[in-house]
């Protein structure tokens, strides 16, 4: 498999690429669209031809490039099911596999940041944790019909019982870490180190944080796949 993190430094935001070797065939989760013609230089320079763009749930800091990269390559868009995003071609339920050749992305529903978003698990080695779980951290969960309880049920339940050995890939970064894994999280994590259910609702509650800079236009923008009214 061809696994590469990419960086947009003006909303710490990662996409992932990921292909299938053989057929050459490309994923790009949560992709950034003032990056799209980036990551449409990459994937052609490895001659790789994108067939999907995946969201792990609508943003509210970025606008996502899913919509531009569709109209230029014929990408299917895939966001998560229950997402209010009527231009997606598809949604992926919880417990879904997409299977392109020997890759394997599994969808795991981890809701909590918002009503609807998934992690996914990729060849059960490397996985993508959108703004469910961060490095060190997690997602907010004060907006976008957040819930701070489903939140610590879906890290707690449903990620940190996947392998130590798994590796952690967020949706952004604010602090430069790249990479992680579950058992790291699990050990250092100080949001949920030393903390039960309560004590974290009661932390998420009360974390007084701006809105994003984009948030008025991004929300909107994503239900449209990022594409112009
Ligand atoms: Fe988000």
């Amino acid at each position: 498999m061809f696994f590469r993190q990419l960086f947009d430094s003006e909303t710490s935001t990662y996409t992932y690429l990921i292909a299938d070797e053989a057929s050459k065939t490309a994923v790009l989760v949560d992709s950034v669209l003032e990056q799209v013609e980036r990551d449409q230089k990459f994937i052609a320079e490895l001659g790789l031809k994108l067939g999907y763009c995946l969201e792990t749930h609508l943003h509210a800091d970025h606008i996502t490039g899913a919509g531009k990269l569709r109209e230029l390559t014929g990408c299917i868009n895939i966001v998560p099911f229950g997402a209010n995003a009527a231009c997606a071609d598809r949604k992926i339920q919880d417990g879904e596999v997409l299977q392109i050749g020997l890759v394997e992305i599994a969808a795991i529903a981890t809701l909590g940041h918002t009503d609807s978003h998934v992690a996914y698990l990729v060849n059960n080695t490397h996985l993508l944790t959108g703004d469910s779980l961060l490095i060190r951290g997690c997602g907010r969960t004060d907006f976008q019909s957040g819930n701070a309880g489903a939140l610590y049920d879906c890290i707690t339940q449903k990620l940190f019982t996947l392998s130590d050995s798994t590796l952690v890939y967020p949706g952004h970064d604010y602090r430069g870490h790249m990479v992680s894994t579950i058992g790291e999280e699990k050990q250092f994590n100080p949001r949920f180190v030393g903390r039960d259910r309560t004590d974290f609702i009661t932390l998420m509650n009360n974390l007084n944080l701006p809105n994003p800079q984009k948030i008025m236009e991004a929300v909107p923008a994503n239900q449209r796949c990022g594409q112009a009214a």
